[in-house]
Order: structure tokens, then C-alpha cells, then sequence
């Protein structure tokens, strides 16, 4: 039996994460499971899975979930320091499932118990990638790369040498509007923005598919990650999403992964690291698909990879101003206060403003990190109401 805990349980990956584990019941016990508002759902989930913990995000729905777990015998509790403290029971695999940067503080926590983490959370990777790495490697425990592209990359070098990679190719669908003018990108709604032609996923990160946001954090996510120089990381529309990265090496061979736009094929790489096992994914018939299709993007429609190549290239806090003011400008964009275009527009200058107070390359901690996340927010709210 496998000791294993899902942060972010009510979400697309937590939901995925846990499809794969009911249907090997004998094979793990369930520690842990948080989510956020969605107490119904979190409740059903736990008397599926009957975990030791169940938590909420949120202080002020403990009640609720407290009623909604009433005869089960769960424990339950609430709040963030209460997600991170959960994160510090004993387990053998954890999934970093929270959207956010929300995801960093109970992703270190499993990592210092020496938990195998699953991380699905990228954000903790461009917030706090030196931090992150670097609590692993201390604790002797493994971060398992969980969003597709990464879970390609990592299958792709398995037995090569990191020496011998010319670049890195990862791709991206394009999202919702690869086909509309810049025009009328300009003028598009979250609701035109929220869904996704190929993958089935949380409304955030289904946004920032559409802005290419999501890869510009990918780009960062490779760098941190693998520590591939950011000039040998490239983005690529491929459409059909069906090959989801590709490694080239020094002797001009290219590994490529290709599977169908499932995310339990990433998710149960992880949960069965380092076997392989059968996983309930389609299996592709390459001649009713008939062809792929690629194209470069264009960093007019889409200033997010520009703005994550300069990231790179600064290194220390930048990172984290460059999440912050992206999440900040996110929930601005939902919530109709600013445009799709404007998003970049807001994250461009919180990082001019904030990067002549020094992005720091000292040894990076957690505090750094939660300060440089909190200014970027104040100063990209302070941007927004500009606008
Ligand atoms: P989602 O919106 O479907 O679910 C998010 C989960 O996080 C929910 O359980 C929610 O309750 C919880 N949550 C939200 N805010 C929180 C907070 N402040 N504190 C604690 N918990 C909070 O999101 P998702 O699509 O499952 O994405 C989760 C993460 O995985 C993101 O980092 C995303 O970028 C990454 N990811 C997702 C996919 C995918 O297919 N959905 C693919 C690759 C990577
Ligand atoms: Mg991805």
C-alpha cells in the first residue's frame, strides 16, 4: 500500500489523480485531501476515499464541511496553514494539485517529510524553482514533473545525458482563439476565453492557454526544472495536441512523446514512477489521424513568451512578480475590468516597475518569495486601476 495525498483533490487534476487511484483500490490508502468552496464535492470525494484529513482552503467553511462529513468520523480542518500542516503528514507520493501560488508552501512541506511530489502545480516552479529544487535535493526526496509537456521532456531523456541536449521543444494547442485576429482578441469575454479545444481543464489555466500565458510559464517550468538554458527552449503551436514535447540532441536526433490530450497519461506516469503500468488512455490510430500540423507563434498575438524569455534571463524574484501580476491580472480579466490583451499589458509593467527594486540572487527563501509575491500583486492592482 501506497501512502498518498491529493492537494487540490476538487480540481480537473485532483479529479484525474483520483479517477486513476479508485481503480486500484488495494494499491493505495488515502492521507490527505483538501480543496477549496466546493465543500459538496470534497465531501463526496472523502467518503469514496475515506482519507485520515480532509481540509478546506478556507477558514470560514470548516462548518460547512464539518456538516457535510457529519457521520463519516473524518477529521477535517480549514485554511491555508492548515493545508500546509497537512502537507506535513507522512506520505509516500503527494499530487500538487492547487492552482496558484497557492501550491508553493504545501509543496515544500511534502518535500522536507520526503514525500515523492507530483507536481502539477507550475507555479511553484516559476515563483520558487531554486527553492523547490533545492528543498529535494536537502531532503533527498524526487519532484516528478506532471503538466504533459514536462512528463514528455522527463520520458524523453530518460538515459541520456542532459550534456547532450541541443534544445527543448514544447508545444502549445494554440488555445481558444489560435485562429481569431488580433482584433478581435482584443475585444474577447472570459466566457469566449474558457474553453479549450483539446483539453479538458480548470477555467484559470483554460484562459491562460487562450494568452499563451500557460506556456510562457512552461518555458520558465523547463528551465527551472531541467536546467536547460532558456535560448535552447522553444514554443510550438501544434494544433492537434498530440505531441506534447521534443527533446533534440547534439547529434541532430529529436525524441518526440505523443499521446492523446488526456492528462491521466502525465498524472499516472507520476503515481507509477518508476514503473510503467497500464493506464485508461486512448490509444492512437496514427492513420485516421492522417497528419499533425505546426506553426511558429506570433509574439505580436501573444507578448506572454517574450515576457517569460526576459524572466528567464533575470532569474532570482523575477519569477515570482512575473506569477503574481499574471494571477492578479487573471482574476482582473475574469472579472471584466480589463481586456484579454491587457492582461500582458499589466504583467510587462509590474515587472518594469518592480525590477529596479532589485529582483535579489541571493539564496532564495520562502519569505523572499511570499514578499516579492505580495508587492507584485499590490503594484499590479495599483497598474490595473490605471487602466
Ligand atoms: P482547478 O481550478 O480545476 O482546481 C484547482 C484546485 O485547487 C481545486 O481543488 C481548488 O479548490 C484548489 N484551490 C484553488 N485555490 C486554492 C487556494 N488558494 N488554496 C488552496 N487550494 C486552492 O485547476 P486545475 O486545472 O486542476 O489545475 C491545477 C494545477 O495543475 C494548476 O497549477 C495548473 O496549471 C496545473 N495543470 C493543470 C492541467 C489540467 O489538465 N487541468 C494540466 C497541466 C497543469
Ligand atoms: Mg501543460
Amino acid at each position: 500500500m501506497r501512502r498518498i495525498s491529493v492537494f487540490g483533490a476538487t480540481g480537473s487534476i485532483g479529479g484525474n489523480t483520483l479517477d486513476l487511484v479508485a481503480r486500484r483500490p488495494d494499491d493505495f490508502a488515502v492521507v490527505v485531501l483538501t480543496g477549496g468552496h466546493n465543500i459538496a464535492g470534497l465531501a463526496e470525494l472523502a467518503r469514496r476515499h475515506r482519507p485520515e484529513l480532509v481540509v478546506t482552503a478556507h477558514e470560514d467553511r470548516l462548518g460547512d464541511l464539518r456538516a457535510a462529513l457529519d457521520g463519516t468520523g473524518l477529521a477535517c480542518a480549514a485554511g491555508a496553514g492548515a493545508i500546509a500542516e497537512a502537507a506535513s503528514r507522512p506520505a509516500d507520493w503527494v499530487m500538487s494539485g492547487i492552482v496558484g501560488a497557492a501550491g508553493l508552501p504545501p509543496g515544500l512541506e511534502a518535500l522536507k517529510q520526503g514525500a515523492t511530489l507530483a507536481l502539477a502545480n507550475k507555479e511553484s516552479l516559476v515563483c520558487a524553482g531554486p527553492l523547490l529544487m533545492a528543498t529535494a535535493r536537502e531532503n533527498r526526496a524526487i519532484v516528478l514533473p506532471v503538466d504533459s509537456e514536462h512528463s514528455a521532456v522527463f520520458q524523453a531523456l530518460i538515459g541520456e545525458d542532459l550534456a547532450a541536449v541541443e534544445r527543448v521543444i514544447i508545444t502549445a494547442s494554440g488555445g481558444a482563439f489560435r485562429d481569431w485576429p488580433l482584433e478581435r482578441m482584443r475585444a474577447a469575454t472570459p466566457e469566449q476565453a474558457s474553453s479549450h479545444p483539446n483539453w479538458d481543464m480548470g477555467q484559470r489555466i483554460t484562459i491562460d492557454s487562450a494568452s499563451l500565458f500557460n506556456k510562457a510559464l512552461e518555458l520558465i517550468e523547463t528551465h527551472e526544472y531541467f536546467g536547460i538554458e532558456p535560448h535552447r527552449i522553444e514554443a510550438l503551436i501544434h494544433p492537434e495536441s498530440m505531441i506534447h514535447a521534443m527533446v533534440g540532441f547534439n547529434d541532430g536526433a529529436l525524441m518526440a512523446h505523443i499521446g492523446p490530450p488526456d492528462m491521466r497519461h502525465a498524472i499516472g506516469f507520476a503515481l507509477n514512477h518508476p514503473e510503467r503500468r497500464h493506464l485508461p488512455v486512448e490509444r492512437l490510430d496514427f492513420a485516421a489521424l492522417g497528419q499533425f500540423s505546426f506553426r511558429a507563434p506570433d509574439e505580436t498575438r501573444y507578448p506572454a513568451l517574450r515576457l517569460a524569455r526576459e524572466v528567464m534571463e533575470a532569474g532570482g524574484l523575477a519569477g515570482a512578480i512575473f506569477n503574481a501580476a499574471k494571477e492578479t491580472a487573471l482574476d482582473a480579466f475574469i472579472a471584466h475590468r480589463i481586456g484579454f490583451m491587457q492582461m500582458a499589458e499589466v504583467v510587462e509593467e509590474t515587472l518594469v516597475k518592480l525590477s529596479s527594486t532589485g529582483l535579489g540572487n541571493a539564496v532564495m527563501t520562502l519569505d523572499m518569495v511570499l514578499d516579492a509575491d505580495r508587492r507584485a500583486r499590490d503594484c499590479a492592482s495599483s497598474v490595473v486601476n490605471q487602466l
